[in-house]
């Protein structure tokens, strides 16, 4: 198998406004890199605050013209012929996120299930919302029900860890719902949902529904988080970009939905059956290179395993195949940026100093081949504490940080010693501890001996500072509705 895949090297990738492939009104393009060679992919228009603008006029206009006459069953049409253009495209997709954020070919490939299945899950809802009728005790012949309204234009902003998905996370509700949007997807990796907005477009939705305008967050994202145009934000991202978000909706008191960073938790019994546990906490922590929001990166191990679980994990972490996405044989791809690999290796540092042991990895690769890509080993620090940086800050790389713990009682505490609560994990053969376990977590999911299994019909989203709101799941529609009473005196 060839693992050539050449974009058209120097083609600039417009924005999408109103149903119209623009350059950026500022005429500024940025570059996208491919993160396992250093190559350029392509130039993408660099949208600004005017760009936003066009485009939030745009989704109101659409908003409040043709796209305000669908039926729902019009929008699950649309909805699930892009499911079918999305998995006709599929191949395509998979190589453009492995391109432009470095996720292994085999990954993204394997994502096909979930992309197609979300897209059809939500042209499902488009159909089941509905509101109340209520019984009231008012005087009279009084008549009392609800509508669901569809809020209005969103401003959808996402990270770069999950192009395909995490854009599907945003469109699919919103479509559903009957809002339209502004997407600006993360600069890292900007192409799939440049790619995914034409299709949009293919698949019959009315030009100005789904705008996609590309740029860095401090000027694109922040012109649309601040917009009063714009009723709701549905971010997903650092929770420092979404404390700057929530201060930024203060203007319109916009409806903001929240998917931040974690520092979850996966606590490993002595009972758990340890196969299971070093490959399922193993792919939780080091899957994606670490860049995943729910990753287990805190590994809590009961004392009596904790020397066996460590040399187990580190075994495991060493014979992972680290390597260029494109390859199908990679297990492990490279970080998205030369950034983001030296804020890893900066907190592998701060780890030693606070006294942790590197048992593997805590290197860079500089292989022929890989030297001139963001590769580094998956790593294992061993003796790390709770109250550490390692083990409080979110590194969002391929770095365990795992901790003893004595009884389930202080498992449970040092779970929930953390400002974050987005994910978390048990391993044990013991139900009662698993039950146990699971409802003393304070994360929006608890795996019990799995880790980051995600489905459409499950919710997922934060407790605490990993934000508020739920993607997935029957209600996930509702987030982009909202409520109005009818009150109707009859005579
Ligand atoms: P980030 O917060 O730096 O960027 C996310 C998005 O916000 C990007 O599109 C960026 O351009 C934009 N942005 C940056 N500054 C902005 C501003 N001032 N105003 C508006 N938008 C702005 O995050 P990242 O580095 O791209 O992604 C990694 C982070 O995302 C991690 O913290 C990770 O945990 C989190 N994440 C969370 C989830 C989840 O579902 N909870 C999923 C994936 C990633």
């Amino acid at each position: 198998m060839s693992y050539e895949y050449n974009l058209p090297a120097g083609t600039v990738w417009n924005l999408i406004i109103d149903g119209k492939s623009v350059p950026a009104v500022a005429g500024r393009t940025f570059e996208s890199r491919n993160p396992a060679t250093g190559e350029l992919l392509a130039l993408v228009a660099e949208g600004d605050a005017q760009d936003i603008e066009l485009a939030v006029q745009a989704a109101r206009r659409a908003f409040d013209g043709p796209w305000s006459r669908f039926t729902p069953f019009q929008r699950q049409e649309c909805l699930l012929k892009l499911a079918d253009l999305v998995d006709e495209n599929f191949e395509a997709f998979s190589l453009l996120d492995t391109l432009d954020m470095g996720a292994p070919i085999s990954f993204t490939r394997g994502r096909r299930q979930r992309a197609i299945g979300m897209l059809r899950f939500y042209a499902g809802l488009c159909t089941s919302t509905n509101g109340e009728t209520l019984p009231n005790s008012l005087p009279g012949n009084v008549f009392s029900y609800t509508l669901k309204d569809p809020i209005g234009v969103v401003g959808a902003i996402t990270p770069w860890n999950a192009p395909l998905t995490s854009t599907i996370w945003k469109i699919g509700p919103v479509l559903a719902s009957g809002c339209t949007m502004v997407l600006k997807p993360a600069e890292d990796a900007p192409l799939t949902a440049l790619r995914l907005g034409e299709l949009v477009l293919e698949a019959g939705f009315p030009p100005g529904v789904v705008n996609v305008v590309p740029g860095l967050g401090a000027e694109a994202g922040a012109a649309l988080a601040s917009h009063r145009g714009v009723d709701k934000i549905a971010f997903t991202g650092s929770d420092e970009t979404g404390r700057k978000i929530i201060e930024a909706s203060k203007g319109n008191i916009k409806r903001l939905m929240l998917e931040l960073g974690g520092k979850s938790p996966d606590v490993i019994f002595a009972d758990a059956d340890l196969d299971a546990a070093v490959a399922g906490a193993g792919m939780g922590v080091f899957g994606n290179t670490g860049q995943i929001c729910s990753a287990g990166t805190r590994i809590l191990v009961e004392r009596p395993i904790y020397d066996e679980f460590v040399a187990r994990l580190s075994d495991f972490a060493a014979a992972l195949r680290v390597g260029k996405g494109i390859d199908p044989a990679t297990q492990i791809g490279p970080v998205v940026s030369a950034k983001q690999l030296n804020r890893i290796m900066n907190y592998i540092d701060i780890g030693l100093r606070e006294g942790a042991s590197i048992k593997t990895g805590g290197a860079r690769l500089d292989d022929d081949g890989l030297r001139e890509g963001h590769f580094i080993r998956p790593t294992v620090l061993a003796g790390a504490r709770n109250d550490m940086r390692i083990a409080q800050e979110e590194i969002f790389g391929p770095v365990a940080s795992v901790i003893p713990f004595d009884t389930a009682e202080e498992a449970a505490a040092l779970a929930n010693a953390t400002q974050f609560g987005l994910g978390g994990g048990v391993w044990t053969q013991n139900l009662a501890k698993a039950h146990l376990m699971a409802k003393a977590i304070r994360s929006g999911t608890v795996w019990v001996n799995c880790y980051g299994l995600l489905d459409p019909v499950i919710p997922f989203g934060g407790y605490k500072a990993s934000g508020y709101g739920r993607e997935s799941g029957l209600h996930h529609v509702e987030e982009y509705l909202q409520t109005k009473s009818v009150v109707i005196q009859n005579g």
